[in-house]
């Protein structure tokens, strides 16, 4: 049950959130991009807020994502794979992703890099995701460990290290919500400084929290339900 004026309406929504948040934090909004966090809407869904401005989808699942790459084929899409990686769906990734938001160990880019480069594509973008609550999730890098995988993806033809993702664990107050985002903002500034790189994304901020990360200098939010409405 998706047309055009739905869409419409909520990608107004959440732009005017990024814009109030921008301009709370002295930014300009139109260096932050929405990602409509895309898993479990349904194709129709996507191309009516395609046709609304929207033009960067994130899929979690590489199956799911393909059949709506194949039907969304004619469109102009950014895609990017913000879902865990395994090993052997790779090459695939590399194949039909401009992103990848969820690179937990240099294996993972070391493959992709390999795959980017045998098929002659241009090179793929690498945010590598931070595991800012050990205690909560298995899922990421930890904060100690991330800069020298940056520079180590540094060295890699194919893949271009652009920075960090994070999906920190839900917390009530604004105040909370900043901590994660304050401490992902400072390690991307310390890890260009020890590295002499030029990482220049955080992927940060969903439909709860995207205020509170645009405070702390996300310049990717990842937003689904508060865009499409729930999952199927
Ligand atoms: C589902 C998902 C989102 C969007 O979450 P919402 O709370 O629906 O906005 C963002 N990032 C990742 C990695 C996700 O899996």
């Amino acid at each position: 049950m998706c047309n055009i004026d739905f869409a419409s309406k909520q990608l107004n929504m959440i732009k005017n959130r990024i814009h109030r948040a921008a301009l709370e934090a002295n930014r300009e909004p139109t260096k932050i991009e929405l990602v409509g966090a895309s898993k479990q809407q349904s194709v129709e869904t996507m191309r009516a807020f395609h046709q609304a401005g929207l033009s960067h989808f994130g899929e979690n699942y590489l199956q799911e994502s393909l059949n709506k790459q194949k039907q969304l084929q004619s469109e102009n899409i950014n895609w990017h794979f913000i879902g865990s990686i395994q090993s052997n769906k790779c090459k695939t990734i590399a194949q039909s992703f401009n992103w990848v938001h969820s690179i937990d160990r240099l294996k993972i880019a070391q493959r992709l890099a390999k795959f980017t480069m045998q098929n002659d594509q241009a090179p793929l973008n690498l945010l590598i995701q931070l595991n800012v609550d050990h205690e909560l999730s298995k899922s990421g890098v930890g904060l100690t460990e991330a800069p020298a995988l940056c520079a180590q993806i540094e060295e890699l033809d194919g893949v271009i290290a652009r920075g960090f993702m994070l999906i920190p664990a839900p917390s009530k107050s604004l105040a909370e919500q900043r901590r994660p985002f304050e401490k992902a903002r400072k390690l991307l500034e310390v890890t260009n400084q020890r590295y002499g790189l030029h990482l220049d994304t955080l992927s940060m901020g969903m439909s709860n929290d995207l205020e509170a990360a645009i405070l702390e200098g996300a310049t990717m939010v990842r937003v689904g339900t508060s865009l499409f409405g729930p999952r199927l």
